[in-house]
Parts: structure tokens; sequence; C-alpha cells
């Protein structure tokens, strides 16, 4: 085993801060950061800013499930492997703009916002309850009239009972209005999540998601039990050249229009999503290269099949083409890598003639070799 602290908060620093950096004194940062550099040198990891996070993160004691998961990498024979801390890094820091956790936290929000309605309904209902019972008691005391000071006490009970009844009403008022505010709060924030990961045109997931799904999808790929992970690159074939002779806003019907044979193309934890302009993107999760291929020539006879027709004017618009590249994540892949390769395997089919699929062959670069995609439809070739 090799030698690091496995403890973490153990440098002054707060035991279960609640973000690392947050609650720190400058000395105290100065000297985690210190350590964490030192550790990563004696251990030979490189001190990327990535791995610097995790040590950081790991000393000063913010995340227990990382510091648990680096002894466990720091217990074997070598040093943790770059795509080992990338890991850590993508499950237990994750990227700074994560939609699906941003999302989580929505949901904690909004769970808190049900248990405050709940409370908040909760304490009305014991008010009005208090209020009843003591007008129960002043009821009574106000029919005994045999002693004097009997009556002062239900002088004083009566008071108490009309203000405290007072005091309710205008307090349930109070609160009726908070409970509006929550519930006004949480439909606006299931809004915003909606919009921070949705086009607003073809109603897919934006580029930002799909950043976000794809890291997630190759960070779960590589789990033991992990699925295969594909990826189409999907690009209008000549859209400028559309838009010039139909005018844009026909143009971006037709992009609805791909949108929604896309979103109908996918299901369950597949992501449908448009990457820019007139390019989209599917993360095919547990599809291998062939299953891809196979989707992706669905995709392109699909839309190669419509003619189009302006539905305002009548007016033929024949058909809209794309030119799909597809490419199977390998081990360890990163997404960056996926990416590149999707999109070679695009280029070269917009440069074989377009409204064609063409396939990457070189499933992680050597590691993982899956089978060949054959050849599943008229229009797909293996490059
Ligand atoms: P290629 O087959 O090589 O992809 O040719 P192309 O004309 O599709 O490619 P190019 O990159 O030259 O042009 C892309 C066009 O897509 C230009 C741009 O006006 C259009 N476009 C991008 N975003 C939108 C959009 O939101 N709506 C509309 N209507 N057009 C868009
Ligand atoms: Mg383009
Ligand atoms: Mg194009």
């Amino acid at each position: 085993m090799r030698s690091s602290s496995a403890r973490a908060g153990t440098d002054g620093a707060t035991a279960q801060p609640p973000a690392a950096g947050a609650t720190e004194t400058p000395e105290q940062i100065r000297r985690l950061a210190a350590r964490a550099w030192l550790e990563m040198d004696s251990l030979g990891v490189l001190p990327t800013p990535q791995h610097f996070e995790i040590w950081y993160t790991h000393l000063c004691g913010s995340s227990p499930e990382l510091s648990r998961r680096l002894a466990t990498l720091l217990a074997g024979d070598s040093s943790p492997t770059a795509a080992e801390l990338a890991v850590l890094h993508a499950e237990c820091i994750g990227p700074e703009l994560d939609v699906d956790a941003v999302g989580d936290r929505i949901d904690a929000i909004q769970q808190a916002a049900d248990a405050m309605v709940e409370q908040i309904n909760g304490n009305g209902r014991t008010l009005n309850a208090y209020g009843a019972v003591l007008s129960v008691v002043a009821d009574r005391l106000g029919q005994d009239t045999s002693m004097e000071g009997l009556l002062r006490a239900v002088e004083m009970l009566t008071t108490e009972t009309v203000r405290a009844s007072e005091r309710n009403r205008l307090l349930e008022q109070q609160l009726a209005a908070s409970a509006s505010r929550i519930c006004t709060l949480r439909r606006s924030l299931a809004e915003v999540r909606q919009e921070a990961t949705t086009d607003g045109l073809t109603g897919l997931s934006n580029r930002r998601a799909f950043d976000a799904r794809l890291r997630r999808a190759l960070v779960a790929r590589n789990r033991p039990e992990g699925y295969p992970v594909s990826l189409l690159l999907l690009d209008v074939d000549h859209f400028k050249q559309f838009n010039d002779v139909h005018g844009h806003k026909v143009g971006d019907l037709v992009l609805r229009l791909v949108g929604r044979l896309l979103a109908q193309s996918v299901k369950g934890r597949d992501t449908a999503a448009r990457y820019g302009g007139e390019e989209f993107a599917v993360i095919l999760a547990g599809a291998d290269l062939r299953a891809a291929s196979i989707v992706a020539e669905q995709i392109r006879a699909a839309l190669d099949g419509k003619r189009l027709v302006n539905k305002g004017s009548g007016e033929g618009l024949g058909s809209v083409t794309v030119s799909i590249g597809v490419a199977e994540a390998g081990r360890n892949e990163h997404a960056s890598s996926l990416l590149e390769r999707a999109d070679a395997a695009l280029y070269r089919a917009k440069h074989a003639g377009r409204n064609m699929v063409c396939v990457d062959e070189g499933v992680g670069r050597g590691e993982d070799a899956a089978a060949g995609p054959g050849d599943p439809g008229r229009r797909v070739a293996a490059v």
C-alpha cells in the first residue's frame, strides 16, 4: 500500500464542510493546497487541475465518499491511473455545471417546499384547535357568575380569546400567503430546470444537457456492469441552400421535424439533443456499434422518405436529408474523443455524398473492439 493521508479533514480544516474551500481560512487553504501538491508529487500523480481538486477535496474532508474511494484506489500496488481519477472526479465532484446535479438540487428544494407546506397546514390546524378550546373554556367561565374573581377571569379570558383568535386569523392569512409563494417558487424552479436543459425550437435536450448526459453515460459505461454506449452525430444536408430557397422560418419547421423524428427514435436512457444550428446528437445507452448504426440508418431513411409540404401555401418543398456519423465509446474513453470520432465519421459521410451513415470502427481505439457494423442499410458505410 502506498502512503497517503487516508483520513480526511486532518489538517485543521472543518471535519465536513459543505464544499471544498467554502469554510477554510486562508491559512488552512494554503496548508491544504501545499499538502495536496506534496501528496500527488510523492505518489507520482500528475498535478492537473482535476487531480488537484480531488486531493484538495479529500484533504479538507468535504466529500467522505470521495475520500473513501480514493483510499481504496491508493490501497493498490500502483498509483491510481489518470482514467481511474477521471472516473472518481466525474462521480464524486462532477462537472462544474451538471444539469442533472442541478436537477437533483431542485428536487431537494421541492421536497423541502412540500415539507414546509405540510408544516404550515399543520400549524394552521393546531392554531385553529387552540382557538376552539379557548372559546369553550371562555364559554363555560362566562356562565359561572357566582364569584367576582371568576368574572374578572372571564373578562380576561374572553379578551384573550378574541385576541388569540384575531392573531390566529392573521397568522393563517400569512401562512396561506407563504404557502402560495412556495408553490409559485416550486413551479418556477421546475420551469427553470426545463428551460436550462431544453432546446427552445425543437424541445430536445440542449447542448448543455447533452454534454452532461454524455459524461454521465460514459461514467456508467465504465462500471464493471456497464453497458455499451454509442453516439450519433447528425447534420442536415445543404441546409443553407434550403433556407435560401424556402426561407428561415420554413427552415425552422424542418429542424422541428427532425427533432420530432429523433425524439421518436430514442427511448428510455437515450438522449436526443440539438447539438447546435442544424446539427443533432443522439446518445444510445445499451447500443453497440452495430445496433447504433441500424438506428442511424432508420433515422436517415425515415427522413429521406418524407416529402415535405408547406402546410400554409401547399407548396412542395422536396425532401431534406441528413448525414450521420456513428461511434461506440471505448472503455475509459473521454467524451471529447468519442465526439471527435463520431464527428470524423460524419465528415466522411458528407464527403462520400451526404444522405449517408458512416461508422467509426475504432471502438475505444483498439480496446474492447466490437464486432463490425456490417451493412444494415443501403447507405451505411464502415470507414
Ligand atoms: P452541409 O451539407 O455541408 O452540412 O451544408 P449546410 O448548408 O447544411 O451547412 P452550412 O454549415 O454551410 O450551413 C448551415 C446552415 O444552417 C446555415 C444556417 O443558416 C442554418 N441554420 C443554423 N441554425 C439554424 C436555425 O436555427 N434555423 C434555421 N432556419 N437555419 C439554421
Ligand atoms: Mg453543420
Ligand atoms: Mg449541414
